[in-house]
Order: structure tokens, then C-alpha cells, then sequence
């Protein structure tokens, strides 16, 4: 059986203070989630709606939950329902219905902005011209009910370590370019990026919040 609170404790030990650390529980059970929580873990993330929908109930209130995955828009109203932050706006199509959605329900949604750097086309986001052009044109300034708190990317899926170092990079370097050009946009601090296989080389290029499942529950049993 994995040992979830010695691997949450050995992922600890590897992290600098400032970086956040979110447990992706996805494919893996209620019971799972509650033996990281018994360990101290707070923060988790799932990546569909359902999954969300079934474990969230079983588990302590005071979870913060993170959606990462794909997020379809006649889904968002019942994820923001759960979800203290999605990690995956993938478009500015999704980005207005989250807004307004959270508008009509009079709360605040808090989101990042995946980025697309991957070579894999499967892999969704902003691309890096998208991205720019959205924040040259102050499009964030027209949202109602919506806080951009960063980015969130995923490197290239490869054992080429200079690769995923540039992807990692990439991202980093357009954080900062966004802080720059915008000096009026609040709290556009996190940079979520690193998974069990590269959380280190994302930390080393200023990742401040990593999302790790395998290291942490074991390979999921699908
Ligand atoms: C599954 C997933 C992770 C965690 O990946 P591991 O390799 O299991 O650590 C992180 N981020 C996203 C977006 C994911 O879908």
C-alpha cells in the first residue's frame, strides 16, 4: 500500500517556504485525499467536475480545492460552486462565462491562466501571443466578479531536461513581463507549474505553487 503520509512528508522536505503545495487526488478515492488530510494537507486539486462533485462531500469543509483539468462551460457554474481557485482558464471564452457566472451568484471567482508552451498539441492554454495581446489590451479590466491570481503551465512531457527548463522559463519570464506592462493588476503573484516528474526544475525557474499527484498517492488505478 502506498504510505501517503511518508511520501507527503518526503515531498516536504524538498520544498523552499513560499512554495505552495497542492495535492492532485484525481483518479484517486475519498480515503486517499483523507489519509494527505490527516498528514496536514490542505490544498488539493481534482480535474473533472464529477470527481469533485462525489469526493468533496465526504471530506472536511476547511479544503481548499483547486480544479486543473479541461473545464467545459456549462460545468463551471457547479465547479465554482467547489472550486476555491481553477488553475485551467484555457480561453477568454471560459474566462467571460466564469466571470459572469460568478457575477450572477455574487461571489468572486479566483483563476490562473494556463499557458500552452508543450510541444504536446493535446495540451491546452493561452498560447504566449494570446496571452500577451489579452494583457496589452487590459482585457482583465472589463471582468466583474473575477480575480486573475497568475499562471498556470505544464512543461513539455519529455526527458529532455533543457526543454522542460525552457518551457518552465518561458512562462516565468512572461509573469513577469505581464507584472511589468500591467502595474495596475492586483495580486497577479502565483506561478503554478511543476508536477511529480519536474517540480524541482519548475521551482529553480520561480515556480511559487506545484501540483503533485503520482509522488504523493502512488500511480493511479484506473
Ligand atoms: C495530473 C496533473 C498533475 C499531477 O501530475 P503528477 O505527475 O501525477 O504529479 C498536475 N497538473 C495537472 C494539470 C494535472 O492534470
Amino acid at each position: 500500500m502506498t504510505d501517503i503520509a511518508a511520501n507527503l512528508a518526503k515531498v516536504r522536505a524538498t520544498l523552499p517556504d513560499g512554495v505552495a503545495l497542492v495535492a492532485v487526488s484525481k483518479y484517486h478515492p475519498a480515503q486517499a485525499v483523507a489519509q494527505a488530510y490527516a498528514a496536514g494537507q490542505r490544498r488539493f486539486a481534482e480535474s473533472r467536475l464529477q470527481q469533485l462533485q462525489q469526493k468533496a462531500p465526504l471530506l472536511p469543509g476547511d479544503i481548499e480545492w483547486h480544479f486543473i483539468g479541461h473545464l467545459q462551460t456549462n460545468k463551471v457554474r457547479k465547479v465554482l460552486q467547489y472550486a476555491s481557485l481553477i488553475e485551467s482558464v484555457d480561453t477568454t471564452h471560459l474566462l467571460q462565462c466564469i466571470d459572469d457566472t460568478a457575477a450572477q451568484t455574487g461571489r468572486t471567482a479566483r483563476v490562473l491562466l494556463q499557458v500552452h508552451v508543450a510541444a504536446e498539441q493535446t495540451k491546452t492554454g493561452f498560447t504566449p501571443g494570446q496571452l500577451l495581446d489579452f494583457f496589452a489590451e487590459k482585457r482583465y479590466q472589463t471582468l466583474k466578479a473575477t480575480h486573475i491570481c497568475g499562471l498556470m503551465a505544464m512543461a513539455t512531457n519529455t526527458t529532455d531536461t533543457a526543454r522542460i527548463d525552457a518551457d518552465f522559463a518561458t512562462v516565468a519570464g512572461l509573469k513577469r513581463q505581464i507584472n511589468l506592462m500591467c502595474p495596475d493588476l492586483r495580486g497577479f503573484d502565483t506561478l503554478s507549474m511543476g508536477m511529480s516528474g519536474d517540480y524541482l526544475q519548475a521551482i529553480a525557474q520561480g515556480a511559487d505553487m506545484v501540483r503533485i499527484g503520482t509522488a504523493i498517492f502512488g500511480e493511479p488505478e484506473i
